[in-house]
């Protein structure tokens, strides 16, 4: 795998590399691509628990990725899930949307990045790390915002007198094709809801999912479908970006 100059100072100089890793296809090629040129001991594998939102398994494909490489393996979690996060804003603002936004993303904020980070910086300081490299496995295919996104960058706005944090996307210029043959090449196996005929892999409804992503969700997690769409009801306010009911775009 040819990495960028930079990277390749990174690794001599010994940084830490945040694999960060949702179960999902894009994260588990990520993960066997950087293992081609970063030292298992600077790597770390981080997976944030959507708990019950989440597609069951996806968190114990990442931790078993991890283990057979015999990497160090975080989970970071959040003191909320995502229902009680809309559940809270509900009840503190009920004249705003509930529902977190394609463009207001504080399900990945509050969720994801803020307890991933808290969690890194804790694993940072205890194993002496002063610079990180956060990988994740985002993809110029995925989408226009995505396709802007530089594969590498110095992230000025989380470093501080402490830590110094990069971002380096790994597969950036990868097809979803690419990713798949990765992972066959490897001798591993996606998740499971890949061959259900998910696109993409997180929570089992997400605000931006596609139509048969969230089918598929629907399908296979009945209850979880009617939490979902009984805090639509109780809120007044869709979960999907499309503004349609939950049970409608499963229909
Ligand atoms: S998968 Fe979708 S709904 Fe879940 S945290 Fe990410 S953006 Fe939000």
């Amino acid at each position: 795998m040819e990495i960028p100059k930079d990277v390749e100072a990174l690794v001599a100089s010994g940084a830490l590399f945040v694999a960060n890793h949702s179960g999902g296809k894009d994260s588990q090629a990520q993960l066997i691509k950087m293992l081609e040129v970063i030292p298992a001991a600077q790597i770390v594998v981080v997976h944030a628990s959507l708990g019950a939102m989440e597609w069951p398994g996806a968190m114990e494909l990442a931790r078993n990725q991890a283990a057979a490489s015999d990497l160090q393996f975080i989970i970071a979690k959040a003191g909320k899930t995502l229902l009680e996060m809309v559940a809270r804003r509900f009840e503190g603002r009920p004249e705003v949307p509930s529902w977190p936004s394609a463009t207001t993303r504080q399900c990945t904020s509050d969720l994801k990045r803020g307890p991933i980070q808290r969690e890194v910086r804790r694993y940072a300081k205890d194993n002496g790390f002063k610079v990180i490299v956060n990988c994740l496995g985002l993809r110029a295919q995925e989408s226009s915002g995505r396709a802007k996104r530089q594969p590498f960058r110095m992230n000025e706005r989380d470093s501080n007198s402490v830590l110094t944090w990069y971002e380096w996307l790994p597969v950036h210029d990868l097809s979803a094709d690419d990713v798949f043959s990765i992972i066959k090449s490897a001798g591993q196996q996606p998740h499971y809801a890949y061959a259900l005929g998910n696109d993409r892999l997180s929570c089992v409804f997400c605000i931006m999912a596609s139509k048969r992503d969230l089918t598929n969700g629907a399908a296979n997690h009945p209850t979880l479908l009617a939490e979902y769409a009984a805090m639509e009801s109780r809120t007044g306010y869709t979960m999907h970006m499309s503004r349609i009911p939950l049970v409608e775009l499963v229909a």
